[in-house]
């Protein structure tokens, strides 16, 4: 390992207090210090820690070889921009940026300083998706469906429920699919929040895949499942159980209601526990390091973001047609 890497974590709201926690254990980091706008929470973060505690993330950035962003999606491309200045690589949660334009302005930034720019896809870091991933199963999907639906909470409100939850699977099947997508068609609702809080979305690719997401932060009960269907296997992955149940078609028949069938032959694939997180901070320190490109670069954000923003876009058009 090479020198040890000073870390900063800049919003240490909900998700920055454990991207901080993360650094402060990680082998060949240091934990530098914290930065929030609320000096109390910076304070807080920081005593449990140890570290410094900032409320101005300027007076940080000089320490710094990387820091993880965790402020609200509306100032990420402020303060990720004046990071990138400073010469620190970032790790910029998801959504990258507000808007499409931001989120090009801060990939040029990257490259013209050479840093390197992460997106806090984190599911790409989920135990489910790297058993997907080890096991060489995924082969050319044709139909995948995703749904996503959780119960009601005091959280993200600012944004509407393609941003903060539809996004996520849709960085996955960019990722899965790996085509262009040719067109999008999505429908929704705002019901108690005042912004969209349920969405279907199908989108249809080059390569002729198409893919159904289903997301709502109204649902009774948590539901986190992806199925893609592919010409030799059915695979399911269950984000809240941490499964990976593959379907092949076997040698031979089965009888099924009285019908012969080609035989059907299930499998579980092994699904290594570990912490999303961790395993996302060590791989952005890892592409710091230079021993990778980062698993979710700045152009993968801006992609997300690309479908996300038409998602949306699709929906204000239906809600607009809508008979008052
Ligand atoms: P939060 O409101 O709990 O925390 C944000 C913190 O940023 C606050 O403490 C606020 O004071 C601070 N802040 C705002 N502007 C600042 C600035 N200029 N300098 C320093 N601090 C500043 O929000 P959260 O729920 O932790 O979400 C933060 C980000 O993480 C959002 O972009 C959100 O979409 C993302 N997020 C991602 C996931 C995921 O699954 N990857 C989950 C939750 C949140």
């Amino acid at each position: 390992m090479g020198n040890v890497l000073a870390a900063g974590v800049i919003g240490v709201g909900y998700l920055g207090r454990f991207h901080a926690q993360k650094y402060a254990r990680m082998p060949g980091v240091r934990l530098a210090g914290v930065a929030d706008l609320n000096p109390e929470r910076a304070r807080r973060v920081g005593g449990e820690l140890g570290v410094p505690s900032v409320a101005d993330f300027q007076t940080l950035l000089p320490e710094l070889d990387l820091v993880s962003v965790v402020t609200p999606t509306q100032n990420h491309s402020a303060v990720v921009a004046a990071c990138l200045r400073a010469g620190v690589h970032v790790m910029v949660e998801k959504p990258m940026t507000a808007t499409l334009e931001e989120a090009r302005e801060l990939i040029a930034l990257a490259e013209a300083h050479r840093r390197v720019l992460q997106v806090g896809h984190i599911k790409r870091f989920h135990p489910t998706v790297c058993a997907l991933q080890a096991s060489g199963l995924l082969d050319k999907p044709r139909f995948i469906e995703c749904h996503r639906l959780a119960p009601f909470k005091n959280r993200a409100l600012d944004v509407d429920v393609v941003l903060d939850l539809m996004i996520h699977d849709v960085d996955l099947i960019l990722h899965f699919v790996g085509s262009q997508v040719v067109d999008v068609e999505a429908v929704g609702a705002e019901v108690v929040t005042g912004r969209v809080d349920i969405a279907h979305a199908r989108l249809r690719f080059a390569n002729g895949c198409i893919a159904h997401v289903a997301a709502s932060r109204l649902a009774r009960e948590a539901r986190r499942q992806t199925r893609i269907f592919q010409v030799d296997a059915m695979i399911e992955l269950d984000f809240s159980e941490q499964t990976v149940m593959v379907r092949k078609r076997g040698s031979g028949e089965m009888v099924l209601d009285g019908v012969r069938l080609p035989a059907i032959v299930e499998s579980r694939l092994p699904v290594p526990r570990h912490d999303p997180l961790e395993e996302e901070l060590r791989s952005f320190v890892g592409a710091v390091r230079g021993e990778h490109p980062p698993v979710v670069s700045g152009s993968d954000g801006y992609a997300a973001l690309e479908v996300v923003t038409a998602i949306r876009r699709e929906i204000a058009a239906f809600t607009r047609d809508i008979p008052a």
